[in-house]
């Protein structure tokens, strides 16, 4: 479903939000594509400072009957991260690794951190993320929820979505854990 007034939009994003709003043709081309054959322009794109930021992004597109569309690293292979929508790209600013529970073997960490980046910080503590997609070096962790990734650990390990007890979810007005 195509918004009514992309220029309203675009203009109440760039109002409400913290973090980065472009709707300008360059943008738009470069987000066209991920790493498969499909090319297809989103409405715009956000990049959201923070989760809250994501949360009122999300409030104002469907205000707006926008569809939303999140990316990580963009390393899809299969088109998932390219539509007629307003595109999220968390990999910005949303790629903190919030703590780390050595003795529960737990993390909390933003969607848009890169496993690369995240094993470098629990490494630390003897722990790793066992899945291992050849694109450790780009992928995120919503990325790989996203596409439920394995890798090539995946033999040993159990799929990604196994992995994750209780992920942030992104609905306006859901439980955020
Ligand atoms: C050369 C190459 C090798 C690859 N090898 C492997 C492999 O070995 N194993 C494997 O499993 N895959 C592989 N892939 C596919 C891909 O790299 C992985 O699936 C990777 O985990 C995707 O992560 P990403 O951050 O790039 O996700 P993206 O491509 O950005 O997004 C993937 C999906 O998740 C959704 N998404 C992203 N962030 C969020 C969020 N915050 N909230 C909700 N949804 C979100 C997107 O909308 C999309 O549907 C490969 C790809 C390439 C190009």
């Amino acid at each position: 479903m195509a918004p009514r007034n992309t220029g309203a939009l675009a203009a109440e994003l760039t109002r409400r939000l913290r973090g980065e709003v472009r709707f300008d043709p360059g943008n738009r081309a470069l987000y066209a594509a991920d790493a498969s054959n499909y090319r297809q322009p989103p409405i715009g794109v956000v990049l959201p400072r923070d989760v809250e930021d994501a949360v009122a992004a999300i409030e104002i597109c469907r205000d707006h009957d926008a569809p939303v569309l999140s990316r990580g690293g963009g390393t899809s292979l299969a088109g998932e991260c390219r539509n007629d929508a307003v595109v999220l790209d968390w990999s910005k600013y949303c790629d903190r690794v919030e703590s780390v529970d050595v003795e529960k073997r737990r993390v909390v960490c933003q969607p848009g951190v890169v496993l690369d980046q995240l094993n470098r910080i629990t490494r630390r503590d003897g722990l790793v993320f066992g899945l291992k997609p050849s694109t450790h070096g780009q992928c995120t962790i919503g990325g790989m929820i996203g596409n439920n990734s394995c890798g090539s650990t995946a033999h040993h390990e159990p799929r990604c979505r196994r992995r994750f007890l209780l992920p942030h979810t992104d609905t306006p007005g859901a439980h955020r854990s």
